[in-house]
């Protein structure tokens, strides 16, 4: 490459022909083309032994640059070698504006398209793409999506108990906080709990699993009383919900789906694996408990059939698993119609950038139904300013240009992400004959 072709790449506007100058001009109130020079890949654990990625966007104005996330927990390494190997230096030289066209472009450029670290980098783009362009307007990106919808995200809480009591105390301390929307889990075990034997209990083939067991129907049989409990210490007006985490087969899913409709839930969430989406119409001819679902998809496009059907109602995709603001926006626009609505997932493991992405999202979207709560300790409020805040239940953005958020560089240095044990896998429930149950 000759300096005139590098003076050429980095200033954009000596490469453009006069009139096309003066159109960009115009479209940009003024403003230069803008060129991606540079990148950087932030990976922190934040102080609390998160597994966080950031990208941080460098464009052509001084001073301007963009911030996105492509966090993944349990394929980190992957993530960053695919942001700085990969996706990095195929941006260099691109126009920063052009969101739909970069979104799409980078969507083929691995050829074979989708899955999780793929969009999660692509999610990284599209987020640092969509703060550069907010911050050049002086806007906060809601206002480039369109404008509030609503005033606030109202966010539900987590609430959950290893007994019946615990689970109501756990509840009405969600409800003293200001939430009107509580997910209840039970039992040992994390998701799934209630439907456990406990380990070396029951009947278990020789030399064989000894942990605690997942059983379909003991599950099936636990969480509604739970729930019955519950409506009867709180009452029908918090908004329930219960999260399955794909732990069911069919006709369980159906049953469970069934026993949980008198106590009104907001929703039951991914009660079938997404290897077994087909179900939801048979859930929908027996019973009216609402079905969110999505948690693991990573392509926007999955949920076609689900909502265009409309056997379910809330569409719970992390923001960032699925490409980042463009596409979550389009699945928003395609829920409309349909009836249903978003419930975008968080989740203790994910970042302050996502949980804004979804923000922006959720305050610009008629179809949107409720967000997931996840709240930051003071070192991520440290490292990162404008950090949105949970109050009362409800999700504030700092109104500030773009995404609205920063990091301290200097701070996530002091947390680097440290040893990943066991390749970083997510944990195997297994039954008492040692089968994989899907998480
Ligand atoms: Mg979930």
């Amino acid at each position: 490459m000759t300096r005139r072709d590098m003076w050429k790449m980095f200033l954009g506007a000596a490469a453009m022909p006069a009139a096309a100058q003066q159109q960009a001009a115009r479209a940009t109130n003024g403003l230069p083309p803008l060129k991606i020079t540079g990148f950087k890949v932030i990976a922190t654990n934040g102080g609390r032994g998160y597994r966080w990625i950031f990208l941080k966007l460098l464009t052509s104005e001084p001073g301007l640059y963009g911030l996105g996330t492509a966090s993944n927990h349990y394929q980190t390494h992957a993530v960053i070698a695919a942001l700085e190997k990969h996706l990095g230096p195929w941006l260099i030289g691109k126009e920063a504006g052009r969101i739909e066209d970069l979104w799409q472009s980078a969507h083929y450029r691995t050829y074979w398209r989708n899955g999780p670290v793929n969009n999660n980098v692509l999610s990284a783009l599209d987020m640092a793409l969509w703060d550069i362009k907010g911050k050049r307007a002086n806007m906060p990106v809601y206002e480039l999506l369109g404008g509030k919808a609503r005033d606030a995200v109202p966010c539900y809480d987590h609430a959950g108990g290893r007994d019946m009591d615990a689970a109501v105390a756990s509840v009405q301390a969600s409800m003293a906080k200001g939430f009107r929307h509580i997910r209840v889990q039970y039992g040992a075990g994390g998701y799934g709990g209630g439907g456990f034997i406990p380990a070396k209990q029951g009947n278990r083939p020789e030399d064989g699993y000894q942990g605690p067991a997942f059983d379909e129907e003991t599950y099936v049989n636990t969480i509604p009383k739970v729930f019955e409990y519950v409506r009867s210490k709180v009452g029908m007006e918090p908004k329930l919900c219960h999260d399955a985490h794909s732990h069911l087969s069919g006709i369980n899913a159906i049953e469970l789906s069934r026993r949980l409709q008198p106590y009104q839930m907001l929703f039951l969430e991914d009660v079938l694996a997404p290897e077994q989406i087909h179900w939801y119409k048979q859930i929908r001819q027996v019973c009216t408990t609402p079905q969110a679902v999505g948690e693991v998809f990573s392509h926007p496009y999955e949920y076609v059939p689900l909502i265009v059907d409309r056997v379910i109602d809330f569409a719970r995709c992390r923001v960032s698993a699925i490409g980042g603001i463009t596409p979550a926006k389009k699945l928003a626009v395609l829920c409309e119609p349909f009836g249903c609505k978003t419930a975008f997932q968080e989740g203790g493991e994910n970042d302050p950038i996502n949980q804004l992405a979804a923000y922006h999202v959720d305050i610009s979207s008629t179809a949107f139904g409720i967000q997931e709560e996840n709240a930051f300790p003071p070192s991520v409020h440290e490292m990162m300013p404008g950090c949105a805040e949970i109050r009362k239940g409800y999700l504030y953005g700092s109104g500030k240009p773009g995404l609205g958020i920063d990091i301290d560089e200097a701070v996530a240095a002091k947390y680097p992400l440290g040893e990943i044990r066991n390749g970083g896998a997510y944990g195997t429930d297994r039954t008492l004959e040692g089968a994989v149950v899907r998480p």
